[in-house]
């Protein structure tokens, strides 16, 4: 089929709703997603939303602005920066008067934690910056935004996949869609697209990261010839639940759960003397590993335990019940009373589709692409710069989702919906015939797993030149051997079997993004930590990657860090 909208939304997660929201009035707008909107992984997102209103004690955005720069070791583009940070108190008001249940303070305010990284006065000490509801942050904001786009109408197509981004001479005229429950493909003509479809956490063995985050946007994007900035900078969150990656939030800390190692020592006081266990989240993951390789994991192995037995029952299951639930279901902890096992698990990309402060997409010279939009964790804007805080996406979501929806109306003006290739949606077509046609070949789980092996083992918390070029050549062999990828089920109806294979074409190709960027960068910075070159390099280093698909393979270049109020010097805490 053929629909036409203004504008459509790739992705149900907060990026996207908030941007449909500023749309709604004025133009017709339909939000796309694969998953049922509220099952996004927005909604996953627990400890919290930073933002300096300063409830509980005194902040300010400039600290923010100055942490958010600081936390991404001096890549974060300043004025984007400057953006989140002070458009993010407006921002919780809005979702507080739109009806987002948050915990309150004594006096009835909107209460706030501490969360890694975020300071009060330039990093003299920790602040309670995160405005939260409970554990479950992200579950509640998810809930408002849709309830509210159900109100105002926005159409909504749930379990609809983008496959393809439909072009005509470099400007986007529309997508294509594959419908899950009946296999069909429709196009969408459009006037402008905004992709808002998450990260690619499952490029790794262990994450945080929901099966749906698979980066569909931002391969498709590459795939049209769009460059990616930053993709060597993965962020590995400190407490994943150890062997599953399940995530206990960075809040636990914030409330004051301690790490220790083997020996029951606060491992963490001599990483981050100052704030301790709520150093940014690369530094602490750095430290765990450390401290397993120097043989300190709990009984010499491969995890260290995050302690909350000190916070009390009472405490812990009014701030901290998900994740005490978590560890219970998952363990069999009670956090209570018991040390919960973590290691670093796969949790957020730094990296993605390079825009401008108002979601626009930029191309190899820094132009924006006309009618293609991005925000989200799948953007890099890029206010996270080599190592996101916690609690900057959920506020960089509705900042930016807002904005790209303001430039989305704006650019409305002088966007067209005519001149739709009449190719378009060939060679999706041609893509799912072949793959449900193959008889002989591999299942795609086994080439994912090994994908997943490659990555974990040589391009995670620690990376070297060797493990490297050892994961690139790996990533050949698997990508000759997805060449022959094979499905068993071949019906039209509900075939998740068709859609793991083409993503697996996604992950491959992002993973291969992501090892050459690395190999390229010469230098430790933030997330990116390589044990051949352990130190930062402003002198050459202090630039954004860009890697672009051509005809002659993979090709690398770079852009300026846009530096307004703070200029780079060493970072501890
Ligand atoms: C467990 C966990 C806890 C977190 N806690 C916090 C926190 O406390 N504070 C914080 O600031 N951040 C937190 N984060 C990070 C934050 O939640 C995410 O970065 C953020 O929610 C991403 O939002 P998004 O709108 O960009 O995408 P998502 O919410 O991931 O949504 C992506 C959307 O894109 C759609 N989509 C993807 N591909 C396609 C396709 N091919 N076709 C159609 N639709 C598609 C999906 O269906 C979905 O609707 C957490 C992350 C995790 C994993």
């Amino acid at each position: 089929m053929i629909f036409e909208h203004d504008v459509v939304i790739v992705g149900s997660g907060l990026a996207g709703l908030r941007a449909a929201l500023e749309i709604a009035p004025v133009a017709d707008v339909a939000v796309i997603s694969k998953v049922f909107p509220t099952r996004s992984h927005s909604g996953a997102a627990q400890g919290g939303i930073g933002a300096a209103l300063g409830n509980e004690e005194p902040d300010s955005w400039e600290w923010h602005m100055y942490d958010t720069v600081k936390g991404g070791d001096y890549l974060t583009d300043q004025d984007a920066a400057e953006v989140l940070a002070t458009d993010a108190i407006r921002a919780v008001y809005e979702l507080e008067h739109l009806g987002v249940p948050f915990s309150r303070t004594a006096e009835g305010r909107i209460a706030q934690r501490a969360f890694g990284g975020h300071t009060s006065n330039f990093g003299e000490a920790a602040v309670k910056r995160a405005c939260y509801a409970a554990d479950r942050t992200g579950r509640v904001i998810l809930d408002t935004l849709y309830a509210e786009a159900l109100k105002r109408g926005i159409k909504v197509y749930s379990e609809f996949n983008l496959m393809d981004l439909v072009l005509n001479g470099g400007a986007v005229k529309g997508v294509a869609v594959y419908e899950l429950a009946t296999g069909e493909i429709h196009l969408f003509k459009t006037r402008a697209v905004l992709l808002a479809t998450g990260g690619f956490g499952k490029v790794y063995k262990v994450t945080s990261n929901c099966f749906a985050n698979t980066g569909d946007g931002v391969y498709l994007a590459y795939r049209a010839g769009i460059p990616l900035e930053d993709m060597e900078f993965v962020q590995f969150h400190p407490t994943g639940i150890y062997g599953l990656g399940v995530l206990i939030s960075e809040a636990a800390r914030g409330e004051g759960g301690v790490l220790r190692n083997r020996e029951g020592r606060r491992f963490m006081e001599e990483y981050a003397p100052t704030i301790k266990d709520l150093a940014p989240r690369d530094m602490v993951s750095r430290a765990i590993m450390t401290e397993i390789r120097q043989g300190r994991g709990i009984d010499g192995r491969d995890f260290v335990n995050l302690d909350l037995t000190h916070i009390g029952k009472d405490r812990l299951a009014e701030k901290l019940s998900d994740i005490s639930s978590f560890a219970r279901i998952y363990l069999g902890v009670d956090t209570a009373t018991e040390p919960i096992p973590v290691s670093p698990t796969c949790h957020y990309m730094m990296g993605g589709i390079p825009t401008d402060v108002d979601g626009r997409v930029l191309d190899e010279r820094n132009a924006p692409v006309p009618g293609l939009y991005a925000a989200g964790e799948c953007a890099c804007v890029s206010i996270h710069g080599a190592n996101r805080l916690g609690c900057n996406s959920l506020v960089d979501l509705v900042v930016f989702g807002r904005r790209a929806g303001k430039m989305i109306v704006r650019d409305l003006e002088h966007l067209e919906r005519k001149e739709f290739p009449e190719t378009a949606g060939t060679d999706v077509v041609r893509q799912i015939e072949t793959l449900k046609t193959r008889t002989k070949g591999e299942r795609a789980a086994a080439i994912r797993g090994a994908m997943q092996q490659v990555m974990t083992d040589h391009c995670s918390v620690f990376r070297t030149e060797r493990g490297l070029q050892d994961a690139l050549a790996e990533l050949e062999i698997l990508k000759e051997r997805y060449q022959s990828v094979c499905i068993d089920y071949r019906s039209d109806s509900f075939n998740t079997d068709l859609l793991d294979a083409i993503e697996l074409e996604y992950l491959l190709g992002l993973a291969e993004t992501m090892v050459r960027s690395a190999l390229a960068r010469k230098e430790s910075r933030g997330a990116h930590y390589r044990e051949d070159y352990p130190e930062r390099d402003d002198d050459r280093w202090l630039k954004h990657t860009l890697i672009r698909r051509t005809d002659r393979g993979p090709e690398i270049s770079y852009k300026p860090v846009t530096i307004t109020r703070f200029q780079p010097k060493p970072r501890t805490y």
